[in-house]
């Protein structure tokens, strides 16, 4: 069942995925070779209870962690590691938070040092992909556009579009209905609706978009371990339109200064 949400608790989860922005800006100035996931770990969760938030993932599911960091061919829900990164690495933080009871959840792709041309393409796409898939949360379309959308991209550059996990509402709880699928076909799935609170992901495949987990039962991994990419916004429906409520504005901001 699909919960929508009123205008002030779209305000509310306006500031949880706000929070989650601003942690990946914190942590955009931190990403270099040499730095450990869990050393970005511990950043994240100071950061999040500095802003009267609790982190949204650390205990959920019985996850150990505040992070989920996915390394290369790391898809999503990776455990951070005390493994430094590499120059020409990739590493996809997908951050949670809870504030005031309702979640945040966002995600982006970073590049380590330089990466090459092939992979800069990559995370050039799937950024794309969720921008295409967030222009179809209008008022007359449905579910299935959003995917559509994603996949039609995608595919056209020769990727991967995972199957296996998917978007979804978000609200009180962290994965609410509907689940939003990074494939799918026109005019199929549930209609979009005003007070509709939804995260997109696409988790987007170089090579096959099949998938293993790794024996740590969380990591999921590219089937032929090529990379992958995953950027996440929280998005709501207010006047019909797609209202996004996270932003990467403090990720670039801090990338920007780096250079
Ligand atoms: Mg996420
Ligand atoms: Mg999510």
């Amino acid at each position: 069942m699909i919960i929508y949400k009123t205008a002030d608790e779209i305000e509310i989860m306006r500031e949880a995925a706000q929070i989650v922005s601003r942690t990946l800006g914190v942590l955009a100035a931190e990403i270099q070779p040499g730095i450990t996931p869990l050393k970005l770990d511990a950043i994240a969760e100071e950061y999040i209870r500095s802003q009267n938030a609790v982190p949204g993932f650390l205990g959920l599911y019985d996850f150990p962690n505040t992070l989920c960091m996915s390394v290369n061919e790391a898809v999503v829900h990776g455990i951070p590691t005390d493994k430094p990164l590499e120059d020409g690495d990739i590493i996809s933080v997908d951050c949670g938070s809870i504030f005031e009871g309702f979640y945040g959840d966002h995600a982006y792709t970073f590049e380590v040092g330089e990466v090459t041309p092939e992979i800069k393409k990559l995370l050039q796409v799937t950024k794309e992909c969720l921008d295409l898939g967030i222009a179809e949360v209008v008022i007359g379309n449905r579910i299935g556009d959003i995917g559509f959308a994603i996949q039609q991209h995608a595919e056209k550059h020769g990727y991967g579009v995972v199957r296996d996990l998917v978007g979804h509402g978000l609200g009180r709880v962290m994965h609410e209905d509907p689940q939003v699928p990074n494939y799918g076909r026109r005019g199929r799935g549930k209609k979009i609706q005003n007070g509709l609170t939804i995260a997109i992901e696409p988790m987007i495949n170089m090579g096959t978009e099949r998938i293993d987990q790794l024996d740590d039962h969380w990591t999921i991994v590219t089937g032929d371990r090529l990379p992958s990419a995953h950027f996440e916004h929280d998005v709501a429906v207010v006047d019909g339109k797609p209202d996004v409520l996270s932003t990467f504005k403090y990720v670039e901001e801090a990338l920007s200064k780096k250079k």
